[in-house]
C-alpha cells in the first residue's frame, strides 16, 4: 500500500541566472527543466488510504498556504524525511488519466512551461482554485480587555456566522486578536468558480387517496384543523364542547372560530325543566303542559316563573343541565379541504395533485412553475415520506436551440473510396498520422465523418479539431447533422456554466463526439480512438501565450501515447506537415476533384434568392446529399484572373474596384448570384493621415499606428486598445486636409453602395461579428439570400459552402506579403486558395478576381494556377536557403520592459548568456540570432526584443535556462511579428 503521494502542486515558479561571484564566463545553471517539472511527495493520511489515486485534485499545504495540485503517482517511499500530509480530495473522481499526465509532461517539456500550468488544462472549468486565507472569531473577551478597533472586529467576524477572508481585513488588528486567541487564521482554497447545476426532481410515493391522510399532518399547527379532525373522527354528531375541548387539548377560541365561518355549531349550554314521571296531580296547568310536550327549555317558560317555582318546590318537576354541544355544519367531504385550509397546506396539496396527473419523476423547476411551492414544501412533503427526491443534472447545453436535419452518409465517390480503403484498416491503432492534401469541396469532411461513424460503432470516441470557435460552430452542424444527439461543441467562448456542463457530459461518455479548437484536445475523453484535424496548416492551432503549443503536434503526441490513429486534411497543407509527409512521417492521400453535389440544394437557394427571403430554420448544407448520389460530378476548379492596379492607377481608376471587378460584380447581381470580396486581415486598418504634412495618427504607447473605427467614430490601437478621438485638424500642422487612408471593410462596404446602388451587401468581420452566435446569424442571412454581397476577412475565407457564390473578389492580395515574416507568402497562398475556394461551387460556374500591386509574385501566381506543388517547390528552396522551418527548428525569446536602453541592454545580456550556454554545452548545429527589436517594438510602453534560436530541438537547449521576469518563450513560432 503506498503510502506517499507525488503531487505537482500549483505554485508560482520564479526563475534567475545565478552567476557565481566575478565568474562571467562560467555559468551555474540549476536544472530549471526539473523545477518545471517538479513534484513534492507528502503523505497519505489514514483516512484517504486507498482512496487517493493518480489524477486526483487535492488540496496540499506549502509552505503557509493550502494549495490545490494534482497527484501525478503513488509511491513506497519519499526522498524527504519529513512529509505533511495531503489536506483533501477535491474532486471525488480522478479528473487526469495516466496518459494525459504523460500529455501534460510531454507539454511542460517541449514548451518549457510549468507542468502544473499543462496539467490544469485538463481540469473542468471553474476547478482551478485559488489560495485563500480566513479568519474566524473563536472566542469572546471582555470588552474592557480589547481596543475599540479589535472590538468592532470581532463583532463584525462573529456577525458572519462563517471565516471571512483575510484580504480587505486590518492585518493588524486581525494579529493582535490571533496572539490574544480570540481569531483563527487558516489557509485553505477559494470555492470553485462554477458547479454543476443540480436540479431535483421529486417523485410520487402515495396514492391520491392517500392525500388527505398526509396532508392533515402537514403544515402550520391549526388547533381549528384539530378541532375539525376530531368531530369528524368522532361517532357522535353532538359531542359535548368541553369534551372536544378536552380531546383536542384547546381552548374555546379555535371552536368559537369554526362557529364564526359556519363550519360548525356550537349549541349552547341549556337548562330544561321535566315532569317528573311520578306526578300526576292535575290541578296545576304547566304540569299537564310539561307531561304532553316533554322536557322545555327554561328560558321558554320565563312568564310561568311563579308556577314553575311551585312545581320545582313540590318536586313535581325537574330542572337538568344540558352542556353546550357541538356539531358539524360543514359536509364531512369538505373537512380535508378546510384542514389544508386551515394548516395552510394549499401548496402541499397542490405539489400532490401535480404529481397524480404527471408519470414518474418531475422536474422541481416545473413543480415551482406550476404551483406555489418552495423547497420547504417538497422537503415537508419527503418528510412524511409522500414524495421522494431524485438527483438529476439538467445539462447546460449550447446546441440546445439548434435545429439538425438529419443527414444519411452519401456513397462515396471512387476517389474517397480509395482513400476510405487506405485508412479504415489502419484506424485501430497508431500508425504514421494520415494527411489528406484535398482541394476545398473534395470531400474530405465526409471522409472525417464516415471514419467517426466507424470509431463510434466500434464504442470509442473522437476529438475533431478546428482552427477557431467560429468553424467549430459550422463543422458541429454537419457531424450533429450526421451523428445526432453525440456531439460536443466544445469551447472557450461557450458560457462557463456551458462549459461545465459539457465537460462533466464528456466525462460521463454522454457525448462521444467533441468538435472544437485546440482545447478541444483536452476534454476528458476516457476511450478516445480518433483525432482528426481539420485544416491543419492554421495558425490558429498555435497557442500565442505560454504553454506556446501546437495543438497538432500536441494531437500527434497523444496519438502516439494513445495508440490511436491521426487524420489531418488541408487543401493548402502546412509547408513543414507536407515535407514530413513526403519524408514518410505522415502518411500522404490526396483527393485532387472537387465534388459537385448541388443541384438539389441549389434549386432551394435559386428560389429563395428570387423571392428575396429566407427559409425559416434554413437547413445546413449538408442536408440533401443522401438522395444525391447519381449527380455526383467533379467540378473544376474556378479560374483566377489577376488585375494589376498599377495599370489601374494608370489607366486613372483610383477607386477599390479594378474596372474587371465592377464589371464582375455588375453581371454576379444581375444575374441574381451571389459575390464575396476579401479582404486581407491586415489590409483592413483605416489609417488618418494629414495630407499637407503627412503626419499618420500613432499610439502614444505603442510603435504602431491607430485605426478608425467607424462604429463608434473613434481611433482605437490594436495592441493596446488605446483610444482617441478623430481630429477634425492635423495635431502637426494644424491643416484641415486630413485623409483617411488604407482599407476596411466598412470602406469597401461604403464604396459597394455608392458605386451599385442595388447590392444588399452584409459584412461578416470582427467587429460586427464579436457578439456571441452572430456570426452564425450573418452567415444565415447570407445563406438565405437576404444579402447578395458578403464582404469581410478572413473569416469569409473559411468553410463555407455557397453554391450561389460565383464570383470572389479579393480586393488587394499584397498586404501580407510585405511582412517580415518567414511564412508571409504560406500565408498568402493558403489564404488566396481558401477565398477562391468559395467561388464556383455549383454548376453556375464561377471565377476569381484577384486585385494587386504586385501580379509577379510567386506565391499569387501559384495559388492562381490552383498549384500547391508549384507554390511548395518555391517556398521549399525559399526555406532551405534561409534556414528556416522544415530544414531548422526555431525558437524565439521574447523580452519586454521599460526603458529602450535597459531593454535592449537586458536582451543582450540574455543572447551573451545564451551564446556561453550553446559553446559550454557543445551543442550542434545552433545558432543564436539577435537580439533585434520586435517587428512592433513598443507595446504598451514597453519595448520588446527578440532572440531567435534555430536548433534540431530547442526545447533541449533552452530546457535549463532560465527565462527571468519579461522573458518569454515560443517553440516553433509561427510568426516572427
Ligand atoms: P471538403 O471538406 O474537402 O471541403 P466536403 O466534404 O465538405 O469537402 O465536400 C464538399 C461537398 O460535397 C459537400 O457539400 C459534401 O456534402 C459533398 N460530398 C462529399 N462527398 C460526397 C459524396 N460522396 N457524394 C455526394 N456528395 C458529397
Ligand atoms: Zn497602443
Amino acid at each position: 500500500m503506498a503510502a506517499y503521494a507525488k503531487i505537482v502542486v500549483n505554485r508560482p515558479i520564479i526563475q534567475r541566472w545565478r552567476v557565481p561571484d566575478g565568474q562571467k564566463s562560467s555559468l551555474e545553471l540549476r536544472e530549471l527543466a526539473d523545477t518545471r517539472l517538479k513534484t513534492f511527495h507528502y503523505h497519505i493520511p489514514s483516512h484517504l488510504e486507498n482512496i487517493l489515486e493518480p489524477g486526483h485534485l487535492v488540496s496540499v499545504p506549502f509552505r503557509h498556504q493550502q494549495l490545490q495540485g494534482v497527484v501525478i503517482a503513488l509511491s513506497d517511499s519519499s526522498p524527504v524525511e519529513k512529509t505533511r500530509p495531503v489536506e483533501a480530495i477535491l474532486d471525488s473522481q480522478p479528473l487526469v488519466s495516466a496518459i494525459q499526465i504523460e500529455l501534460a509532461r510531454w507539454m511542460a517539456r517541449e514548451y518549457l512551461a510549468p507542468l502544473s500550468v499543462c496539467l490544469n488544462y485538463f481540469l473542468p472549468p471553474g476547478a482551478n482554485r485559488q489560495p485563500v486565507t480566513v479568519v474566524e472569531a473563536i472566542a469572546d473577551a471582555p470588552a474592557a480587555e480589547l481596543t475599540p478597533l479589535e472590538q468592532a472586529l470581532l463583532i463584525f467576524l462573529k456577525q458572519q456566522k462563517k471565516p471571512v477572508s483575510l484580504e480587505g481585513l486590518e492585518k493588524q488588528v486581525v494579529q493582535s486578536l490571533t496572539k490574544k486567541k480570540l481569531v483563527s487564521i487558516r489557509a485553505t482554497l477559494s470555492k470553485p468558480k462554477v458547479g454543476p447545476r443540480v436540479e431535483r426532481s421529486v417523485e410520487l410515493l402515495i396514492s391520491p387517496d392517500e392525500f388527505d391522510d398526509v396532508l392533515t399532518l402537514l403544515g402550520y399547527p391549526s388547533s381549528q384543523a384539530a378541532v375539525l379532525r376530531h368531530l369528524v373522527e368522532l361517532d357522535d354528531p353532538f359531542p359535548t364542547f368541553k369534551a372536544v375541548k378536552e380531546a383536542v387539548g384547546c381552548t374555546d377560541s379555535p371552536v368559537k372560530a369554526l362557529a364564526e365561518k359556519g363550519w360548525l355549531e356550537i349549541l349552547p349550554a341549556q337548562t330544561f325543566v321535566a315532569a317528573k314521571p311520578t306526578a300526576n296531580q292535575s290541578d296545576f296547568p304547566l304540569l299537564d303542559y310539561l307531561q304532553q310536550t316533554g322536557p322545555t327549555l327554561l328560558d321558554a317558560l320565563s312568564e310561568k316563573a311563579d308556577a314553575l317555582q311551585v312545581l320545582l318546590e313540590k318536586g313535581l318537576i325537574v330542572q337538568f343541565d344540558e352542556p353546550s354541544r357541538l356539531t358539524l355544519r360543514l359536509l364531512r367531504e369538505n373537512v380535508p379541504d378546510a384542514v389544508i385550509q386551515l394548516r395552510r397546506t394549499q401548496r402541499h396539496a397542490a405539489v400532490l395533485d401535480l404529481l397524480a396527473t404527471e408519470d414518474g419523476p418531475v422536474w422541481i423547476g416545473w413543480i415551482y412553475a406550476q404551483t406555489e411551492a418552495s423547497l420547504k414544501t417538497l422537503q415537508d412533503l419527503s418528510r412524511v415520506e409522500a414524495i421522494a427526491f431524485d438527483e438529476a443534472r439538467r445539462w447546460r447545453d449550447p446546441l440546445a436551440d439548434r435545429i439538425f436535419t438529419l443527414d444519411t452518409p452519401p456513397t462515396l465517390t471512387p476517389e474517397q473510396r480509395a482513400l476510405m480503403n487506405v485508412i479504415l484498416p489502419a484506424l485501430d491503432k497508431y500508425g504514421n498520422p494520415f494527411l489528406i492534401h484535398g482541394v476545398t469541396g473534395s470531400g474530405k469532411t465526409e471522409i472525417y465523418l464516415q471514419a467517426i461513424d466507424r470509431m463510434l460503432k466500434q464504442g470509442k470516441e473522437v476529438i475533431f479539431l478546428v482552427p477557431e470557435v467560429m468553424l467549430a460552430t459550422q463543422i458541429v452542424q454537419r457531424v450533429q447533422a450526421r451523428f445526432p444527439g453525440k456531439t460536443a461543441l466544445w469551447h472557450s467562448a461557450l458560457s462557463p456554466g456551458e462549459r461545465f456542463d459539457t465537460w462533466e457530459r464528456v466525462r460521463q461518455g454522454d457525448l462521444p463526439i467533441v468538435v472544437g479548437p485546440r482545447s478541444a484536445l483536452f476534454a476528458p475523453l476516457k476511450n478516445l480512438g480518433l483525432i482528426i484535424i481539420d485544416e491543419e496548416h492554421e495558425p490558429a492551432y498555435k497557442q500565442e501565450h505560454a504553454p506556446t503549443f501546437h495543438a497538432r503536434d500536441l494531437a500527434i503526441e497523444y496519438a502516439k501515447l494513445k495508440d490511436i490513429p491521426l487524420i489531418m486534411g488541408s487543401a493548402t497543407p502546412d509547408v513543414v506537415s507536407y515535407r514530413k509527409a513526403e519524408r514518410g512521417e505522415y502518411h500522404l492521400l490526396h483527393l485532387p476533384n472537387r465534388i459537385l453535389a448541388h443541384k438539389k440544394h441549389l434549386a432551394v437557394q435559386e428560389m429563395l434568392l428570387s423571392r428575396g427571403v429566407g427559409e425559416q430554420g434554413s437547413r445546413g448544407t449538408a442536408s440533401d446529399k443522401g438522395q444525391m448520389t447519381n449527380d455526383v460530378v467533379a467540378l473544376p476548379l474556378p479560374p483566377v484572373e489577376i488585375v494589376d492596379l498599377r495599370e489601374e492607377l494608370k489607366a486613372g481608376n483610383r477607386t477599390m474596384f479594378s474596372r474587371l471587378l465592377q464589371q464582375g460584380i455588375e453581371e454576379t447581381l444581375k444575374a441574381g448570384q451571389q459575390v464575396i470580396l476579401f479582404l486581407n486581415r491586415r489590409g483592413t486598418a483605416t489609417f488618418v493621415n494629414c495630407r499637407d504634412c503627412g503626419y499618420v495618427m500613432a499610439c502614444p504607447q505603442c510603435d504602431t499606428t491607430l485605426t478608425y473605427h467607424a462604429p463608434n467614430q473613434q481611433m482605437v490601437c490594436h495592441y493596446c486598445g488605446y483610444r482617441s478621438g478623430v481630429p477634425q485638424t492635423c495635431p502637426e500642422c494644424h491643416g484641415k486636409r486630413i485623409k483617411y487612408f488604407g482599407l476596411g471593410t466598412e470602406r469597401v462596404e461604403a464604396a459597394l453602395r455608392r458605386r451599385f446602388p442595388y447590392a444588399r451587401p452584409i459584412r461578416l468581420d470582427q467587429d460586427t461579428t464579436r457578439r456571441r452566435g452572430s456570426h452564425y446569424t450573418f452567415l444565415q442571412h447570407f445563406v438565405e439570400g437576404r444579402a447578395n454581397v458578403m464582404i469581410g476577412t478572413q473569416m469569409v475565407a473559411k468553410g463555407l459552402d455557397l453554391p450561389l457564390v460565383t464570383l470572389v473578389g479579393v480586393i488587394s492580395a499584397d498586404t501580407a506579403l510585405y511582412l517580415p515574416e518567414f511564412r508571409a507568402a504560406e500565408r498568402t497562398f493558403q489564404i488566396l486558395t481558401q477565398v477562391a475556394g468559395r467561388a464556383g461551387r455549383s454548376p453556375l460556374g464561377g471565377r476569381v478576381i484577384v486585385q494587386t500591386y504586385t501580379p509577379e509574385q510567386p506565391a499569387l501566381l501559384a495559388a492562381a494556377e490552383h498549384d500547391y506543388l508549384s507554390f511548395y517547390g518555391d517556398e521549399l528552396r525559399f526555406r532551405y536557403e534561409q534556414g528556416y522551418p522544415p530544414f531548422k527548428r526555431l525558437a524565439r525569446l521574447t523580452y519586454s520592459a521599460h526603458g529602450q536602453e535597459k531593454s535592449q541592454a537586458a536582451a543582450q545580456e540574455m543572447a551573451d548568456r545564451l551564446r556561453l550556454w550553446v559553446a559550454q554545452q557543445g551543442f550542434p548545429a545552433v545558432e543564436v540570432i539577435g537580439p533585434a527589436p520586435t517587428y512592433v517594438q513598443r507595446i504598451r510602453s514597453k519595448y520588446r526584443w527578440q532572440i531567435l534560436l534555430r536548433a534540431p530541438n530547442p526545447s533541449q537547449v533552452l530546457g535549463p535556462v532560465p527565462l527571468p521576469l519579461g522573458w518569454k518563450v515560443d517553440i516553433d513560432p509561427v510568426s516572427l511579428l
